[in-house]
């Protein structure tokens, strides 16, 4: 397989362990890229076995695909698909997890399912179960537990979906057409950020289309689970790759990622790839859309109070979209809000997708470094264009008992538009 010629290119140079937050955490060279990679290395050779040394799939599932290894490695050798191929290949050993099958297979291939869930979760967060969670006595025994309710925001809305039409038109003429990919965690946890983001485009004049969308599919990627993945792509497709949508855009940097590589999800060497590839530079962040097709006019926003904004870099969207500047331009151009940079901000804050639920432990320590970074920093807001990072963040702050919100930073520029746009 192609992907494991990049295993060849590894000349050992260890630069990648600086950078890499699994080894940050463990100190660990199984955890690292360069070690990663010489376990695969040792499995294609033949000298380990999937089936008789487990420990290796952990330290491959271990990787969060933030890419930060790639961007720093001398060489560019690719771990991230190394790691994905080498899933690939053990998911056709093992199958898949009784996680992977609830979660992935059972809930996020399905929206309604996980509508359904969202309506527990926001019972459950209602009805005051949390405060017997949080009482002293169960608190020692029920730590993880307690880890896993962190991820849940306070006052949870009901599923975006349900609160929006399939299209939202502007007053005016149009000034273009797009499609807003609702994906799956925005859907059922950002409903009042698609909201915002949503009233915001539309009263800048843009024609949104929601249309029934499944989930992306990079969940099921990055376990392996390429069957499911070209089902869901399949599905996706003629829902949003349409010649009359100008753009298709989402506040998710995963699926916006995710989207852009539609031709890899669908198959690369199919005739679907063929006529979806053209389309795929129509897929964009939105905090783009927002600075380069309708500039940020900031002589019209009004001021917010004095606020100081610290913004994470999210791996889809810094690694994989180049998207660096357009949200740090939107924070600068709202009138009372500050932006103060916290160290590492381009360092992976542990969510990776569902890698929070997945590998808790590991997971938990990378997020408490990042909320140590982000406390240092001084910043009273923290602002996020990932919805799957915002619940990550969300939780390791309310861990860290601090209280900051967690806002998009087109959910920023909303509240200091004019009209229109109310968060
Ligand atoms: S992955 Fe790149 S940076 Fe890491 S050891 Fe190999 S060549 Fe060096
Ligand atoms: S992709 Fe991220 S977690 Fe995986 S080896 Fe590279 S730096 Fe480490």
């Amino acid at each position: 397989m192609s992907d494991y010629r990049e295993i060849q290119r590894c000349n050992r140079c260890g630069f990648c362990q600086s950078v890499c937050p699994t080894y940050g955490q463990s100190r660990m060279e199984a955890q690292s890229a360069r070690g990663r990679i010489r376990l695969v290395r040792l499995l294609n050779d033949g000298q380990y076995d999937w089936r008789r040394d487990p420990g290796i799939a952990e330290k491959v599932d271990d990787c969060l695909l933030c890419r930060a290894c790639v961007v720093n490695c001398p060489a560019s050798v690719a771990t991230d698909r190394i790691m994905l191929a080498a899933r690939r290949d053990f998911l056709e050993i093992k199958g898949l997890s009784l996680f992977q099958r609830l979660v992935y297979r059972g809930a996020l291939s399905h929206r309604e399912r996980l509508e359904r869930a969202s309506t527990l979760m926001r019972l459950y967060e209602k009805s005051g179960a949390r405060n017997i969670l949080y009482s002293r006595v169960l608190r020692r025994t029920l730590d993880r537990l307690i880890y896993f309710d962190s991820f849940l925001p306070a006052g949870l809305e009901a599923p975006a979906r349900g609160q929006l039409p399939e299209i939202v038109r502007p007053r005016g003429p149009a000034r273009f057409k797009a499609v807003f990919f609702l994906g799956c965690a925005s859907n059922v946890f950002g409903a009042r950020t698609v909201r915002s983001l949503v009233n915001y485009l539309v009263s800048r004049g843009v024609e949104l289309h929601l249309p029934k969308v499944a989930c992306c599919g990079e969940p099921h990627r990055t376990t392996g689970d390429e069957r499911e993945v070209r089902r869901l792509a399949a599905k996706n497709i003629p829902l949003i790759f349409k010649d009359n949508f100008d753009f298709i855009i989402t506040d998710c940097s995963t699926c916006a990622h995710a989207l852009a590589h539609y031709d890899q999800f669908i198959g690369e060497e199919t005739p679907e790839a063929e006529k979806v590839r053209p389309l795929l530079a129509r897929v964009k962040d939105v905090n783009t859309l927002v600075v380069e097709e309708l500039g940020l006019e900031p002589d019209r926003l009004r001021p917010l109070p004095a606020t100081k904004v610290t913004y994470h870099d999210s791996c889809h969207a810094l690694r994989g979209l180049g998207v660096k500047s357009a949200p740090r331009e939107i924070i600068k151009a709202v009138p009372g809000l500050t932006l103060v940079e916290m160290k590492a901000a381009d360092s992976c804050c542990g969510g990776a997708g569902s890698y929070g639920f997945s590998h808790p432990e590991m997971s938990g320590r990378i997020a408490a470094a990042k909320v140590r970074n982000i406390q240092d920093s001084g910043a009273d807001t923290l602002a996020v264009s990932c919805p799957a990072c915002t619940l990550q963040l969300g939780a390791g702050l309310r861990r860290a008992g601090l209280e900051l919100p967690v806002l998009h930073p087109v959910e920023l520029l909303a509240a200091a538009a004019p009209t229109g746009a109310q968060t």
